[in-house]
């Protein structure tokens, strides 16, 4: 048995945004030991609103409090240590704690019956009743970003080996998955049913978390995917839990200035700021058997990030987004510069289905996490090796 009791700060009854203390003494004996090697994680100023919502007709998945503790305490870690590993600090999602070292977990009742908040009824049902709910009480809610899972339906189709019909997305601040009775952590990595069943959900899970965290899908680039397996945000849905999967650093970059992770005692207001950055200068080369994007931007974009997707652009085609991060650098008058590097041989896993033709996004985050991109299309086949890519007027949206 692992307990692991360095951390000091014992946890108050909702009251704490920190890591968890020792591991629960009635947490399950495998996620004791997935849990033995947790790193301390800074503390958090806001933390995610974690809901389990069911219709007035059913009631919770047995156990559901600690099972989708555990599954959220490791989740918080693997977040941590990516963000760690790509040089953003011990920084995670922040969770409430109960006394007892459970993850809070608010249990919402619906006003109708199950079938009323089903997947192909929207999520627009469920939201309604969850922000009625936080906003009941001052204090409940615990941040912009909310959770919310909900129990498989059962019916000829769903059951408890084949779950299903809820919403099941991540979209805005906000993130929806399903619960069922073997969602358990003590079936992480195992090649049994429940275990890859475990992987296929739980994968999901996390995955659905990082879109309600504020990241979008992207591919490592193919060095990272060679070192370290597959992105989460790609399809590392698949192989969570069986297989390498990794954060990206565009990823980790963008998760620095999402809110649930800001560290206790920074006040910053996040996603206010509708405008989009100035873009002053943008220009992109083709240097021998590199892009190099430069942009001079006003001073509030903290990274910009290009992603190099090949066609078509829609949403959930993303997938195979490559992204290449850059801190921006102050110029002298206020003004913030980057020179984005995109090695051509990074591409390599993108299909190209229309020759040479490739879409790069620009994504500029400001500091207070808001995120804004402007697109353009190329035909690689077409630039010369010293070429310039024509960026056109940035037209900049405020988006994901
Ligand atoms: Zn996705």
């Amino acid at each position: 048995m692992h307990i692991r009791a360095t951390i000091a700060t014992m946890c108050a009854l909702g009251l704490s945004g920190a890591a968890m203390g020792a591991v629960p003494e009635h947490f399950q004996p495998r996620a004791k030991e997935l849990l033995a090697d947790a790193i301390e994680l800074e503390e958090n100023e806001h933390r995610l609103n974690v809901i389990y919502f069911v219709g007035n007709d059913r009631e919770p998945i047995a156990d559901y409090e600690r099972r989708i503790s555990e599954l959220l305490l490791y989740l918080q870690q693997y977040y941590g240590k990516e963000m760690a590993r790509n040089g953003q600090g011990k920084r995670s999602f922040g969770l409430s704690l109960k006394e007892n070292g459970e993850v809070l977990i608010h249990l919402v009742r619906g006003s109708k019956p199950h079938t009323a908040y089903a997947y192909g009824t929207g999520h627009n049902p469920c939201l309604e009743e969850v922000n009625a709910y936080l906003d009941a009480v001052p204090g409940r809610r615990t941040g912009q970003h909310t959770f919310v899972i909900m129990p498989t339906h059962y019916d000829e189709q769903y059951n408890d080996l084949n779950p299903g019909g809820v919403p099941f997305y991540g979209l805005g601040t906000n993130c929806f998955a399903l619960d069922y009775v073997h969602f358990d952590i003590q079936h992480l990595g195992q090649n049994t049913q429940k275990g890859r069943l475990l992987t296929k959900w739980y994968g999901g899970f996390a995955h659905e978390l990082g879109h309600g965290l504020n990241l979008p899908h992207n591919l490592g680039t193919a060095s990272d995917n060679a070192a370290m397996g597959t992105a989460l945000m790609g399809a590392g849905n698949y192989t969570f839990g069986i297989s390498p999967t990794y954060i990206t650093e565009a990823s980790a970059r963008i998760l620095a200035h999402s809110e649930s992770f800001a560290p206790k005692g920074t006040k910053t207001q996040f996603y206010t700021q509708m405008t989009p950055p100035t873009v002053v200068e943008a220009r992109c080369k083709r240097v021998g058997d590199k892009l190099e994007l430069y942009v001079v931007t006003s001073p509030d974009v903290v990274s910009t990030i290009a992603y190099l997707q090949d066609p078509p652009y829609v949403v959930n085609r993303d997938y195979d987004a490559v992204p290449f991060a850059c801190t921006m650098s102050k110029l002298a008058g206020g003004q913030t510069s980057a020179i984005v590097s995109i090695p051509l041989a990074e591409l390599s896993e993108l299909k190209n289905s229309r020759g040479g033709e490739l879409g790069l996004d620009v994504l500029m985050q400001t500091y207070e996490g808001s995120r804004f991109r402007w697109r353009i299309t190329f035909d690689l086949n077409q630039l010369p090796a010293d070429g310039s890519i024509d960026m056109g007027t940035p037209v900049l949206w405020r988006g994901y």
